[in-house]
Protein backbone atom coordinates (compact mmCIF):
# COMPACT_ATOMS: atom_id res chain seq x y z
CA UNK A 1 0.00 0.00 0.00
CA UNK A 2 1.51 3.58 -0.65
CA UNK A 3 1.54 5.51 2.14
CA UNK A 4 2.84 9.42 1.43
CA UNK A 5 5.72 10.04 3.34
CA UNK A 6 5.81 12.47 5.96
CA UNK A 7 9.09 14.86 6.74
CA UNK A 8 8.78 16.78 9.77
CA UNK A 9 11.22 19.50 11.08
CA UNK A 10 11.44 19.25 14.52
CA UNK A 11 12.47 23.07 15.21
CA UNK A 12 13.26 22.59 19.29
CA UNK A 13 13.83 25.64 21.15
CA UNK A 14 14.88 27.13 18.64
CA UNK A 15 13.99 30.64 16.43
CA UNK A 16 11.75 33.15 17.94
CA UNK A 17 7.95 34.13 16.39
CA UNK A 18 10.34 36.98 13.77
CA UNK A 19 12.63 34.56 12.87
CA UNK A 20 10.27 31.57 12.34
CA UNK A 21 8.06 33.35 10.31
CA UNK A 22 11.01 34.24 7.93
CA UNK A 23 12.34 31.09 8.04
CA UNK A 24 8.79 29.51 6.97
CA UNK A 25 8.10 31.93 3.83
CA UNK A 26 12.32 31.32 3.39
CA UNK A 27 11.01 27.37 3.05
CA UNK A 28 8.50 27.67 1.28
CA UNK A 29 9.52 29.75 -1.46
CA UNK A 30 12.46 27.25 -1.89
CA UNK A 31 10.56 23.92 -2.01
CA UNK A 32 8.69 23.81 -5.21
CA UNK A 33 4.93 23.50 -4.96
CA UNK A 34 4.93 20.28 -6.89
CA UNK A 35 7.13 18.63 -4.69
CA UNK A 36 4.35 18.28 -1.91
CA UNK A 37 1.88 16.57 -4.18
CA UNK A 38 5.01 13.36 -2.90
CA UNK A 39 5.49 14.46 0.57
CA UNK A 40 3.49 15.73 3.35
CA UNK A 41 5.93 18.33 5.33
CA UNK A 42 5.39 19.32 8.82
CA UNK A 43 6.91 22.20 11.02
CA UNK A 44 6.88 22.06 14.63
CA UNK A 45 8.30 25.38 16.11
CA UNK A 46 8.41 26.14 19.84
CA UNK A 47 5.10 26.71 20.87
CA UNK A 48 5.46 30.90 21.47
CA UNK A 49 5.62 30.85 17.35
CA UNK A 50 2.62 28.53 16.69
CA UNK A 51 -0.16 31.46 16.44
CA UNK A 52 2.24 33.34 13.96
CA UNK A 53 3.04 30.24 11.80
CA UNK A 54 -0.22 29.39 11.59
CA UNK A 55 -1.69 32.85 10.90
CA UNK A 56 0.97 32.50 8.16
CA UNK A 57 0.28 29.37 6.57
CA UNK A 58 -3.46 29.74 6.82
CA UNK A 59 -3.35 33.32 5.28
CA UNK A 60 -0.99 32.22 2.14
CA UNK A 61 -2.41 28.86 1.94
CA UNK A 62 1.16 27.21 2.55
CA UNK A 63 1.35 23.34 1.94
CA UNK A 64 3.31 23.27 5.45
CA UNK A 65 1.58 21.40 7.81
CA UNK A 66 1.13 22.95 11.61
CA UNK A 67 2.83 20.67 14.27
CA UNK A 68 3.79 21.23 18.08
CA UNK A 69 6.41 19.56 19.94
CA UNK A 70 4.80 18.12 23.23
CA UNK A 71 1.49 18.70 24.99
CA UNK A 72 0.02 17.61 28.08
CA UNK A 73 -2.64 15.36 28.40
CA UNK A 74 -5.33 17.48 30.59
CA UNK A 75 -6.93 19.86 28.51
CA UNK A 76 -7.30 22.39 31.39
CA UNK A 77 -6.09 22.54 34.83
CA UNK A 78 -3.70 23.30 37.21
CA UNK A 79 -0.30 22.59 35.26
CA UNK A 80 1.66 25.46 35.52
CA UNK A 81 3.60 25.97 32.22
CA UNK A 82 2.17 23.13 30.16
CA UNK A 83 0.42 23.34 27.23
CA UNK A 84 -3.34 22.03 26.76
CA UNK A 85 -3.86 20.03 23.74
CA UNK A 86 -7.42 21.45 23.22
CA UNK A 87 -5.63 24.91 22.71
CA UNK A 88 -3.45 23.40 19.85
CA UNK A 89 -6.09 22.01 18.47
CA UNK A 90 -7.45 25.47 18.26
CA UNK A 91 -4.77 26.83 16.72
CA UNK A 92 -4.83 24.03 13.75
CA UNK A 93 -2.41 21.85 15.03
CA UNK A 94 -2.12 18.93 12.83
CA UNK A 95 0.59 16.80 13.98
CA UNK A 96 2.22 16.77 18.12
CA UNK A 97 5.28 15.02 18.65
CA UNK A 98 5.23 13.10 21.68
CA UNK A 99 7.49 10.62 23.67
CA UNK A 100 10.45 12.34 22.15
CA UNK A 101 13.91 11.03 24.10
CA UNK A 102 14.79 14.52 25.14
CA UNK A 103 10.86 14.77 26.78
CA UNK A 104 11.30 11.06 27.78
CA UNK A 105 15.43 11.82 29.65
CA UNK A 106 15.26 15.05 30.23
CA UNK A 107 11.75 15.81 31.41
CA UNK A 108 10.92 12.07 32.91
CA UNK A 109 7.83 11.35 30.93
CA UNK A 110 7.11 7.72 31.35
CA UNK A 111 6.03 5.44 29.12
CA UNK A 112 2.39 5.91 30.66
CA UNK A 113 2.64 9.75 30.81
CA UNK A 114 3.42 9.53 26.96
CA UNK A 115 -0.15 7.00 26.33
CA UNK A 116 -1.86 9.44 28.45
CA UNK A 117 -0.55 12.25 25.64
CA UNK A 118 -1.36 9.94 22.91
CA UNK A 119 -4.83 9.56 23.65
CA UNK A 120 -5.24 13.58 24.07
CA UNK A 121 -4.16 14.56 21.09
CA UNK A 122 -6.21 11.51 19.25
CA UNK A 123 -9.26 13.28 21.20
CA UNK A 124 -8.77 16.50 19.90
CA UNK A 125 -8.14 15.35 16.20
CA UNK A 126 -4.80 15.88 15.61
CA UNK A 127 -1.96 13.12 14.54
CA UNK A 128 0.21 12.17 17.54
CA UNK A 129 3.90 11.44 16.43
CA UNK A 130 4.86 8.94 18.76
CA UNK A 131 8.47 8.79 18.92
CA UNK A 132 10.61 5.28 20.51
CA UNK A 133 14.21 4.75 20.01
CA UNK A 134 16.87 2.95 22.14
CA UNK A 135 19.93 3.98 23.76
CA UNK A 136 23.72 2.98 22.42
CA UNK A 137 24.05 0.19 25.32
CA UNK A 138 20.62 -1.29 24.60
CA UNK A 139 21.40 -1.56 21.37
CA UNK A 140 25.04 -2.79 22.11
CA UNK A 141 23.58 -4.96 24.16
CA UNK A 142 21.34 -6.38 21.74
CA UNK A 143 18.40 -5.14 23.48
CA UNK A 144 16.91 -2.63 20.10
CA UNK A 145 13.67 -4.16 19.80
CA UNK A 146 12.66 -5.13 22.96
CA UNK A 147 13.04 -1.33 23.96
CA UNK A 148 11.15 -0.04 20.79
CA UNK A 149 8.47 -2.48 21.00
CA UNK A 150 7.76 -2.26 24.74
CA UNK A 151 7.66 1.66 23.94
CA UNK A 152 5.39 1.01 20.79
CA UNK A 153 3.16 -1.51 22.93
CA UNK A 154 2.59 1.28 25.84
CA UNK A 155 2.26 4.37 23.91
CA UNK A 156 -0.70 3.00 22.06
CA UNK A 157 -2.78 1.57 25.07
CA UNK A 158 -6.46 2.02 24.07
CA UNK A 159 -5.98 3.43 21.17
CA UNK A 160 -8.23 1.87 18.53
CA UNK A 161 -7.29 0.17 15.36
CA UNK A 162 -8.73 3.11 13.29
CA UNK A 163 -6.80 5.86 15.11
CA UNK A 164 -3.56 3.77 14.98
CA UNK A 165 -3.84 3.96 11.10
CA UNK A 166 -4.43 7.27 11.16
CA UNK A 167 -1.05 7.95 13.47
CA UNK A 168 2.60 8.80 12.55
CA UNK A 169 5.59 6.64 14.85
CA UNK A 170 8.32 8.16 14.71
CA UNK A 171 12.09 5.50 15.56
CA UNK A 172 14.59 7.60 16.77
CA UNK A 173 17.70 5.86 17.93
CA UNK A 174 18.78 8.42 20.95
CA UNK A 175 22.86 7.98 20.10
CA UNK A 176 21.75 9.12 16.63
CA UNK A 177 19.77 12.47 17.80
CA UNK A 178 21.96 15.34 17.09
CA UNK A 179 25.15 13.33 16.66
CA UNK A 180 25.51 13.35 13.41
CA UNK A 181 25.56 9.32 13.66
CA UNK A 182 22.69 7.77 11.77
CA UNK A 183 21.83 4.34 11.31
CA UNK A 184 22.05 2.57 8.66
CA UNK A 185 19.70 2.16 5.89
CA UNK A 186 19.22 -1.32 6.16
CA UNK A 187 19.28 -1.11 10.14
CA UNK A 188 16.67 1.51 10.54
CA UNK A 189 14.75 -0.66 8.20
CA UNK A 190 15.07 -3.61 10.03
CA UNK A 191 13.72 -1.94 13.11
CA UNK A 192 10.89 -0.29 11.04
CA UNK A 193 10.33 -3.19 9.65
CA UNK A 194 9.51 -4.51 13.58
CA UNK A 195 7.54 -1.81 14.14
CA UNK A 196 5.18 -2.40 11.19
CA UNK A 197 4.65 -6.16 12.37
CA UNK A 198 4.38 -5.52 16.02
CA UNK A 199 0.91 -3.03 14.88
CA UNK A 200 -0.17 -5.87 12.36
CA UNK A 201 0.45 -8.28 15.75
CA UNK A 202 -1.72 -5.75 17.88
CA UNK A 203 -4.39 -4.83 15.57
CA UNK A 204 -4.55 -6.18 12.04
CA UNK A 205 -3.07 -5.75 8.48
CA UNK A 206 -5.40 -2.49 7.67
CA UNK A 207 -3.59 -0.62 10.28
CA UNK A 208 0.20 -2.17 9.48
CA UNK A 209 -0.34 -0.83 6.07
CA UNK A 210 -1.51 2.37 6.95
CA UNK A 211 0.36 3.26 10.05
CA UNK A 212 3.34 5.87 8.63
CA UNK A 213 6.58 5.24 10.41
CA UNK A 214 9.30 8.11 10.13
CA UNK A 215 13.48 7.58 10.61
CA UNK A 216 14.70 10.29 13.05
CA UNK A 217 18.58 10.72 14.32
CA UNK A 218 21.35 13.12 11.94
CA UNK A 219 19.05 12.88 9.16
CA UNK A 220 20.21 15.29 6.50
CA UNK A 221 19.63 16.21 2.61
CA UNK A 222 22.76 13.55 2.16
CA UNK A 223 20.30 10.44 2.85
CA UNK A 224 17.13 11.35 3.65
CA UNK A 225 16.49 9.47 0.04
CA UNK A 226 18.81 6.05 0.52
CA UNK A 227 17.15 5.89 4.32
CA UNK A 228 13.17 7.07 3.01
CA UNK A 229 13.59 4.30 -0.18
CA UNK A 230 13.66 1.88 2.63
CA UNK A 231 9.87 -0.05 2.39
CA UNK A 232 9.02 0.39 5.99
CA UNK A 233 10.62 3.88 6.30
CA UNK A 234 7.63 6.74 5.22
CA UNK A 235 9.22 9.92 6.35
CA UNK A 236 11.76 11.70 8.73
CA UNK A 237 11.36 13.25 11.53
CA UNK A 238 14.24 16.25 11.32
CA UNK A 239 16.30 18.06 14.14
CA UNK A 240 18.87 20.06 13.63
CA UNK A 241 18.56 19.72 9.79
CA UNK A 242 15.62 20.93 9.89
CA UNK A 243 16.52 25.02 10.53
CA UNK A 244 19.17 24.98 7.86
CA UNK A 245 19.06 25.60 3.88
CA UNK A 246 19.65 22.00 3.57
CA UNK A 247 16.09 21.36 4.83
CA UNK A 248 14.91 22.47 1.27
CA UNK A 249 17.05 19.75 -0.66
CA UNK A 250 16.13 17.13 2.01
CA UNK A 251 12.69 17.62 1.48
CA UNK A 252 12.94 17.33 -2.96
CA UNK A 253 15.42 13.95 -1.96
CA UNK A 254 13.08 12.65 0.53
CA UNK A 255 10.30 13.43 -2.31
CA UNK A 256 12.13 10.98 -4.63
C1 LIG B 1 15.08 15.06 16.58
O1 LIG B 1 15.17 16.08 17.24
O2 LIG B 1 14.06 14.38 16.64
C2 LIG B 1 16.20 14.67 15.73
C3 LIG B 1 16.11 13.56 15.04
O3 LIG B 1 17.29 15.49 15.72
P1 LIG B 1 18.52 15.42 14.67
O4 LIG B 1 17.94 15.36 13.29
O5 LIG B 1 19.28 16.69 14.91
O6 LIG B 1 19.32 14.20 15.00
Amino acid sequence: MARKPLISGNWKMNLNHFEAIQNVQKLHYLIHKEVFDDVDVSIHPPFTDIRSIQTLVESEELEFALGAQHCHSEDTGAFTGEVSPAFLAKLNTEYVICGHSERREIFGETDEIVNAKVLAILKHAMTPILCCGETLDEREAGGTEDKVLGQIAAGLAGVSNEQIASMVIAYEPIWAIGTGKTATSEDAQTVCAAIRTKIRDMADDVTADAVRIQYGGSVKAGNAAELMSQPDIDGALVGGASLKPDFVELVRNGAG
